[in-house]
């Protein structure tokens, strides 16, 4: 189950410095919630999928599925 952040090295900036502002909170996502903290359950959930592959809700984060 690897996991890697976004190709892209701009969103990884953009998206830590959301989290930053946000205090750890899940920058994409309105409610300031113990679920909404990165890494949220969301994409925990989906990290123990063992048929999901693709991006966080962010694309912070992405998980292969080999
Ligand atoms: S794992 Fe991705 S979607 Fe979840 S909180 Fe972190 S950045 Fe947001």
């Amino acid at each position: 189950m690897p996991i890697r952040l976004n190709e892209n090295a701009e969103v990884v900036a953009m998206i830590k410095q959301g989290l930053k502002e946000k205090n750890g909170y899940c920058p994409c996502r309105r409610e300031q919630i113990e679920d909404n903290k990165c890494i949220c359950k969301e994409f925990r959930e989906q990290m123990a999928d063992p048929d999901f592959e693709g991006y966080c809700h962010c694309m912070l984060y992405y998980k292969s599925k080999e």
